[in-house]
């Protein structure tokens, strides 16, 4: 069989399927196995397949077309043009977060906030870790609550060449660390989704093979959300920032939250939430208030 007959044949089965970029996918399942580009391939379209690629192949389209995640499949994820290992224990790092990362590393470059911790909570696979420690050249302390997870960040920390800068640390959010640990900013990528959403909304391959754990967000999507607004009360240092992605219709609920006064003052300013390339809300900042709280023996953080 020659490998343009191959690939429309495959294409045809995974549009069956309901993938939404056959093509693509058929080419690159044969890329992989064939250890070709996608040029390569076009430019060899005429050749033979041996009779152990196609059994191979078709092996692995199998997979594609009973909806598993081609990066999954493949085993890595183009994310900020770096290829990121990741497995099923891991959320497959998306576009949308590569904007989110665009703003922490300007905002860092125009304004290198002070010393202090540099956080990546719920860091999954370690993309977002990985590529502020590469950008910035600066410690990140890469947080998740599954091991599992944790040895896909030390494993994409070792392949980018930043093990040296950042530190994998297994935590449920921020529990392990001391009360005033002076934490300047974290970024996180949260569960949000919500229970109606996780019920009814997902597409397949993301219900059926991204683990859950790193989704669920809830009720609204929002209760993974909360818990880090209580924990930074305490936990972030004055005057550091919060930058999470977030659910296209949270933003509301969200400035809403960290507005709300919990106690005698009101912890967080400089709220907003920004759009993603598609026009939907999708990222939200905050930055803790620099001040004292009145009769704290401690220097600018509030007790509860
Ligand atoms: N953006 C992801 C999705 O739509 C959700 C990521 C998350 O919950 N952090 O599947």
């Amino acid at each position: 069989m020659l490998i343009c007959e191959l690939l429309q044949e495959s294409a045809a089965v995974l549009s069956n399927a309901g993938i939404e970029s056959p093509a693509i996918d058929a080419e690159l399942l044969l890329g992989y196995c064939l250890e070709m580009s996608r040029t390569e391939l076009y430019l060899n379209a005429q050749d033979t397949l041996s009779s152990v690629s196609v059994i191979q192949f078709q092996s692995l389209l199998k997979r594609r077309e009973q909806r598993e995640p081609l990066a999954y499949i493949l085993g890595v994820q183009e994310f900020w043009s770096l290829d990121f290992l990741v497995t099923p224990d891991v959320l497959i790092p998306r576009p949308e977060t590569e904007l989110l990362l665009e703003k922490v590393i300007s905002f860092y470059r125009a304004s290198r906030p002070n010393n202090g911790l540099l956080v990546d909570l719920c860091c999954g696979s370690g993309a977002i870790a990985v590529v502020l420690a590469k950008e910035l050249q600066l410690k990140v302390i890469a947080v998740d609550i599954s091991f599992e997870a944790l040895r896909i960040t030390k494993a994409n920390c070792e392949k980018h060449g930043v093990s040296h800068l950042v530190s994998p640390l297994q935590s449920d959010l921020l529990t392990a660390f001391r009360p005033v640990s002076g934490i300047s900013c974290v970024v996180s990528n949260p569960p949000y989704v919500s229970r109606e959403e996780m019920d009814d909304g997902l597409q397949p391959e993301v219900d059926l093979y991204e683990p859950h754990l790193a989704l669920d967000g809830g009720q609204k999507g929002l209760e993974i959300i909360q818990r880090i607004k209580k924990q930074l009360s305490t936990q972030l240092a004055p005057g550091g920032y919060l930058f999470m992605e977030i659910g296209t219709e949270q933003g509301q609920d969200i400035c809403q939250l960290f507005t709300t006064k919990e106690t005698e003052k009101l912890t967080f300013g400089d709220v907003s939430v920004q759009k993603d390339y598609a026009g939907h809300d999708r990222f939200f900042q905050a930055k803790m208030n620099p001040q004292k709280p009145k009769n704290s023996g401690l220097q600018g953080y509030s007790h509860k």
